[in-house]
């Protein structure tokens, strides 16, 4: 393992710690990334777990390719404990694929696609809820159609290894958006937990890293995979009218259905208080965090099942994905 130090021509210019793992023999070249987002310290955490990980079982050695570690993509955001970049006060991951001679964040994010992601065949980047509230484990992968697409980011997503997949269309300036349109590189954007807390989950993240390792072969071994793994698209939040006091029954990843109570929310400022329902079936994607909510900040929401016939039907409720071996998905 090395660590060295690299200076990001931005204005003020940041200076990042980069870990690199460099393998016996030539292979795929991975990068792993955590902290876009100053304020998701899951993310960051995973990341440092994961190195930790690598060095105890000396990894390194037996390694086929390189790894790069970036544990901290937005320093500035993060001294304010915030998830944006501070000189511009941006979104990180709205600003690729970046400018020479734009602002902070855009000249970040160019110099990082150029230098780091470009040289990558794969991205892990890891990420978390935020500051208010709490993610099931899940990677994300793009809603493309062509079969390259599909066959890369799409089959990463399975091959981390958590039960649930979102797909998304994705948003203009995200990494994972980007680094597909300029270089077709697979950017896999993981989420686990959130809140400002350390979250009992951070293993499931270190295992899915794993897993894309052995699944290009850089380590040995199969990766693995849960029983079930669900692709799920439609998500629900479920706002609060008013600041309020929530006291919320549901746990992170339960399965719902519609009508079910999830908790309470008290308005004290007019002295009443309503009981949460599930708008529909799904399983309880996220958590509001802390007991005091503010107006319109989400109390949690629900991913949405394509069938929910009455109660207590659990097995066939999801979108469940085809069993398919680990092999099938190879490139
Ligand atoms: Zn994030």
């Amino acid at each position: 393992m090395k660590i060295t130090k690299k200076i990001f021509n931005t204005n003020p210019k940041v200076k990042i710690p980069i870990i690199t793992f460099k393998g016996e023999s030539s292979g795929p070249k991975g990068l792993i990334t955590g902290g876009m987002h100053g304020d998701e310290l899951n993310g960051m955490l995973t990341v440092k777990r994961f190195v930790e990980l690598f060095e105890k079982e000396k990894l390194e050695k037996k390694m086929r390719g390189e790894i790069t570690v970036i544990p901290l993509l937005n320093p500035t955001g993060f001294k304010r404990s915030s998830r944006r970049a501070q000189p511009d006060n941006s979104d990180l991951n709205r600003a690729f694929p970046g400018k020479r001679n734009g602002s902070f964040s855009q000249r970040f994010a160019r110099q990082l696609m150029d230098e780091f992601v470009a040289n990558a065949d794969f991205v892990i980047d890891c990420h978390d809820a935020g500051s208010h509230s709490s993610l099931v484990p899940h990677t994300r992968v793009s809603n493309c159609k062509d079969k390259a697409c599909i066959a890369t980011v799409q089959n990463l997503g399975r091959v981390f290894g958590t039960e649930l997949i979102i797909k998304r269309e994705g948003k203009r300036g995200m990494l994972a958006i980007e680094a597909y349109k300029k270089f077709k590189k697979p950017v896999l954007t993981v989420e686990i937990g959130g809140a400002k807390h350390a979250n009992k989950f951070l293993d499931e993240g270190v295992e899915g890293i794993k897993n894309i390792l052995k699944y290009f072969k850089m380590i040995s071994g199969k990766p693995k995979m849960p029983k079930k793994q669900f692709l799920l698209e439609k998500r629900f939040g479920i706002k609060a009218k008013r600041t309020g006091i929530i006291m919320l029954s549901a746990k992170l990843g339960s399965r719902v259905h519609k009508g079910d109570e999830v908790g309470t929310i008290y308005y004290p400022q007019i002295y009443k208080e309503e009981i949460l329902h599930a708008p529909m079936c799904g399983v309880i994607f996220s958590l509001h965090d802390h007991q005091i909510i503010e107006e319109n900040q989400f109390i949690y929401s629900v991913l949405e099942t394509k069938q929910c016939h009455g109660k207590r039907k659990q097995a066939k409720e999801f979108t469940e994905l085809k069993r398919i071996s680990v092999e099938a998905l190879y490139m």
